[in-house]
Formats: C-alpha cells, sequence, structure tokens
C-alpha cells in the first residue's frame, strides 16, 4: 500500500479520549496566557488531573470566565486573573493573590506568547520589544515569583515528590530558525537557556524547570498555516507525522510533566512536535 498523499485522505483528528486521573490532586497551578489555545487546553487538562487552576489572561473577559467554568466542571477551583506578565507589579499582584486564595503554587506553566512578523530590515524597535517582553521577561517574572513561593514552602510530600515545577511553553523555533520571525525565534532561544540555567541552579531545591516544544498547533496565532487548504497541505510538508497539533497534545504533554511522574525529568525541552524538529527536508535530501 502506498502512503497517503501529503495532506490528504487524512481524517480530521479527533484525539482519543484519555483519562488524565487525578495525577496532580491538591496541587495548584497557575497557567499563563489560559483563555485561548494551548494556555487554554493545558488549564482544562491540568484541572482534569486534579489541580485547582489559575487562568491567567491579558484580554477577553468572556474567553477566560468560560474556562473558569469548564474546569469548575471537572471539580477543580479555578479563579480568573487578568495580567500582563511582562509588568512586575501585576505579576507580584497576581501571584499575591494566588497564594492568598489558593495558598499556594505548585505548578507554573508559563504560556503566554505572541508573534508580531516582519521582514528582518522592517522589524520596529517596538516589534522586537513587545515580543522578548512578552515571550521572555514575561516567563522571567514568573519564574522568580514561582522559585520564591517553592523554596519558602518546600517539599510536602503528601502533595508531590517536588518542592515545584516549571513548565516553559518554547517552540520549536527555539532551534529551527525562523526567517520573518526574528523576535520570535530569539525569544524561544532565550527561553531554552533561561529554562535550563534555572533547572541547574534551583534543582538542589527540588524544583523541576522543563519546557516543552510545540511544533504547528491548531491556535488563533497561525491561523494562516492551517485554515485554507493549500496552507494545510504546505505546512504537512514540515510534519513527519502528516497531521496538525491539537491544543490537547500539548495539555496532555503539560500534566505528565507536571506530574511525580516525571519526577527524574529536569532542564529538558520535551518536543511535542510530529517530528518537526526531525528535519524532513532531509529524508530524501542531504
Ligand atoms: P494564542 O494566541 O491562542 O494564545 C496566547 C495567549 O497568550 C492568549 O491567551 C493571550 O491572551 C496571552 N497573552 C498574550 N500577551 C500576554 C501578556 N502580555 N500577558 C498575559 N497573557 C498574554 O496562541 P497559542 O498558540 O496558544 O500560544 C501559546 C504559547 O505556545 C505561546 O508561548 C506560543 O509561542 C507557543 N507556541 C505555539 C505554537 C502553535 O503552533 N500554536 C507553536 C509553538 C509554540
Amino acid at each position: 500500500m502506498s502512503a497517503p498523499e501529503i495532506g490528504k485522505n487524512l481524517p480530521e483528528v479527533a484525539l482519543p479520549s484519555v483519562s488524565l486521573a487525578k495525577v496532580l490532586k491538591g496541587q495548584k497551578a497557575l497557567v499563563t496566557g489560559a483563555n485561548s489555545g494551548i494556555g487554554k487546553a493545558t488549564a482544562i487538562c491540568l484541572a482534569q488531573a486534579g489541580a485547582d487552576v489559575v487562568v491567567n489572561y491579558f484580554s477577553g473577559d468572556d474567553a477566560a470566565r468560560q474556562v473558569v467554568a469548564d474546569i469548575q466542571k471537572s471539580g477543580s477551583k479555578a479563579i480568573a486573573h487578568l495580567a500582563d506578565v511582562s509588568r512586575e507589579d501585576q505579576v507580584q499582584a497576581m501571584f499575591k493573590r494566588m497564594i492568598e486564595e489558593l495558598g499556594t503554587i505548585d505548578i507554573l506553566v508559563n504560556n503566554a506568547g505572541l508573534q508580531q512578523d516582519a521582514a528582518f530590515e522592517e522589524m520596529t524597535l517596538q516589534q522586537w520589544n513587545t515580543v522578548l517582553n512578552v515571550n521572555l521577561t514575561g516567563q522571567f517574572l514568573c519564574a522568580r515569583e514561582a522559585v520564591r513561593e517553592f523554596k519558602r514552602r518546600g517539599v510536602v510530600k503528601e502533595v508531590s515528590c517536588a518542592a515545584g515545577k516549571i513548565i516553559c511553553m518554547s517552540s520549536v523555533h527555539e532551534v529551527i530558525p525562523w526567517a520573518g520571525h526574528v523576535n520570535y525565534a530569539a525569544s524561544k532561544g532565550g527561553v531554552m537557556l533561561m529554562m535550563k540555567s534555572i533547572a541547574q541552579e534551583v534543582a538542589r531545591y527540588r524544583i523541576r524547570v522543563n519546557s516543552i516544544g510545540p511544533g504547528a498547533i491548531r491556535t488563533p496565532i497561525n491561523t494562516a498555516a492551517w485554515e485554507a487548504p493549500a496552507a494545510y497541505n504546505e505546512l504537512m510538508k514540515l510534519i513527519p507525522y502528516n497531521r496538525i497539533g491539537e491544543p490537547e497534545d500539548i495539555g496532555r504533554a503539560a500534566v505528565w510533566l507536571a506530574s511525580d511522574h516525571a519526577d527524574y525529568v529536569n532542564g529538558i525541552t520535551l518536543f511535542v512536535d510530529g517530528g518537526m524538529t526531525l528535519y524532513p527536508g532531509f529524508a530524501e535530501g542531504g
């Protein structure tokens, strides 16, 4: 039987339903940028696994309220909190509220991110700064607050083997250069060494710091890459597994990385990308 033509004759993906069991029971999670796309799916998956969740968002009150309602259906607590992750005062106020209302934090998912694309010579300083401020500085500010609380509280063995877990939402573009997106690729390359350096520094306190590197995931950030059939077929040339990723593909990976099942996993990027980082152009070339 011949292989299916790229992007054709493939069914729309309906991910198989899985039980996320209650591997995160009793844990308190903060997901930034959680009212859309990957952040939303991750917040819901963490809640299905038993965590109470703070749903951070920047704009879109209704979408945030809907995520809170979805989480409550799974029996977990949820709080929507508006904050710009690139602003130190707003990040600190968000952590203060979380600790007052949920008691502590066990899991931070540093997910908020954006793109402002331009040809390199056209890129403005504002486009550069906006992307670096949200995608990199925002992750620094949230990770720093989380580490302060993890160290203050230490390990509570009934809750988790670790004193805390940080998951940074990186991208395949922490290793794959991306013309026309220099600010974005630089921010994710920065996330990679920030994550590894924090992991190295705080491992002795039993704090685990890892990244997820999504490939192409069906979210509003990249609608142009998958909505039109022609664009989708082009995209498939980059994805050996021959389907786009769904936000839940990332949410499920986040549950595992945050759980004690991954207790010996520290300082890595888990690529969840259908093989995009296998450089498929080399399958028949090179
Ligand atoms: P999205 O646009 O659906 O979601 C981005 C979220 O970030 C939104 O909730 C938005 O409100 C929030 N946000 C933006 N600026 C913010 C700020 N200043 N403060 C707080 N929140 C802010 O996009 P997505 O695809 O779900 O992206 C989520 C993360 O995944 C990003 O870090 C992105 O770089 C990364 N990622 C996405 C893909 C993909 O294919 N979709 C691939 C690799 C990496």
